[in-house]
């Protein structure tokens, strides 16, 4: 069995979470894979690192004097050496760091870097740096066929290592971060390569929630839920980690696992390719605000094909990713989202209008869109039916309804301000 984990960063933002992350580790010996973020906020008045490395970064860029953001970011490391009387030499690995400040993907690394070494000496692990494994090529991208080649000449199945995660580096060594909460991938590509048997990742909530906690009160946990379905809530919004992660594990159904650093002993969320429970309809609810419909009537002699080939081509030219196509003979609407066409929206209108098929263009803002995503749905009869009455029972009024035949998910678009009290409908009128 082998089984690897990753732990963010507020389940290391000090050294008696250090304490804990160990006794987890070491309740079971088949935890010998382990990713770390770098230490996070212990409360909220607290900073991450990778937050102060960035500033430190700006300060650099811009000549201006960091030495008390340093001075910050060395006190939270030494601490923990201190605390936990490790060995690690602090000195030297800080010096290194600012002969080679001016690198900001570099400098951010650090704090993967000098969480993770800590934690492999504080373990008894081998450190295995992700600048060694972890390949990008040079348009940013990451090479997966190097990288597990690069896994699997490092590791053997006995090895009990710490990889540092967020990062890696091109052919010449120069480091590349991932995006942000990206240790999450690295987890994930770490399991795939070495074909664990699990992957679980240690966070601090239980698990994914039916419904947000902001919106609902008390909502149920999500015990099961597939691979597909995550990336549909994830999508919508429902953020516990990031949303690529499930890419590198999900045609292996590599099992990940999200648990909860300070309530270990829970089960938390299990995603895997089928979950087995066929009670619930519903296995969770997710929404974001702020999208905007442009909605263009044609002509109604010209071909809708064509027109929406135009439209699309427009909205290519200004790099705007689309959400949703509704239709209907002569017009049709294009949900994107207000923040990435805002800048542009009066060129887009002017574009669109100089296609004389194009009879008139206008615009719905402050949508809300809202998925209703459950593997269960497939083929149940009135379960739309009872989405609709309750937002009607509840004077909310539908502005937009999609759903594709796979019938994962519901997608509905109500007016922002009806957002939450959408929400809440749906979920005490199925989930609760
Ligand atoms: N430390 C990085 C961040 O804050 C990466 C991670 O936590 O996964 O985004």
């Amino acid at each position: 069995m082998l089984v690897v984990c990753k732990f963010g960063g507020s389940s290391v933002s000090n050294f008696d979470r250090f304490r804990q992350v160990k006794k987890i580790i070491e309740k079971d010996e088949n935890r010998k894979v382990v990713v770390f973020s770098a230490l996070g906020k212990v409360d909220q008045e607290d900073n991450k690192i990778t937050d102060l490395l960035y500033l430190l970064s700006a300060h650099v860029k811009y000549k201006v004097n960091y030495d008390a953001i340093l001075s910050k970011v060395k006190e939270r490391f030494y601490e923990i050496k201190e605390k936990l009387n490790l060995k690690i030499d602090l000195e030297k690995e800080f010096e290194t760091i600012i002969e080679n400040i001016d690198s900001e993907d570099y400098l951010v690394s650090r704090g993967e870097y000098l969480t993770s070494l800590m934690m492999a000496e504080y373990l008894g692990y081998k450190f295995i740096d992700a600048k060694d494994i972890i390949r990008f090529f040079y348009d940013g991208k990451i090479d997966f066929a190097e990288t597990y080649k690069l896994i699997n000449e490092k590791y053997n199945k006995l090895d009990k290592i710490v990889v540092p995660g967020f990062y890696g580096a091109y052919p010449n060594g120069d480091i590349k971060l991932l995006s942000r909460g990206g240790s999450d991938i690295t987890g994930a590509i770490l399991s795939r390569a070495i074909n664990a048997d699990r992957y679980e990742n240690f966070t601090d909530v239980d698990g994914f929630y039916v419904a947000s906690p902001k919106i609902v009160d008390n909502p149920k946990m999500i015990g099961e839920i597939t691979y597909d379905e995550l990336r549909e809530l994830s999508y919508m919004g429902a953020s516990v980690i990031h949303e690529e992660t499930i890419l590198p594990i999900q045609d292996v159904n590599i099992p990940l696992y999200i648990k909860n650093t300070f309530n270990p002993d829970k089960t938390g969320t299990i995603i895997t390719k089928d979950a087995s429970n066929k009670d619930e309809i519903v296995t969770g609810i997710a929404g974001k605000k702020d999208f905007i419909a442009i909605n263009i009537v044609k002509n109604k002699f010209s071909t809708k094909l064509e027109i929406i080939d135009y439209v699309l081509n427009v909205l290519k030219k200004y790099r705007v990713p689309i959400e949703s196509i509704p239709t209907s003979i002569d017009s049709f609407s294009i949900v994107v989202e207000e923040k990435l066409v805002k800048k542009h929206i009066y060129d887009i209108i002017s574009d669109l209008k100089t296609n004389e098929d194009i009879i008139d263009v206008s615009l719905d803002d402050s949508l809300a869109l809202i998925a209703i995503v459950g593997r269960n749905m497939v083929y149940k009869p009135g379960i739309s039916a009872k989405i609709f009455s309750l937002l009607g029972k509840n004077g909310i009024n539908i502005k937009l309804i999609s759903q594709n035949t796979k019938e994962i998910s519901i997608i509905i678009g109500v007016q922002n301000k009806d957002f939450e009290n959408a929400i809440k409908a749906i979920y005490d009128g199925i989930v609760k």
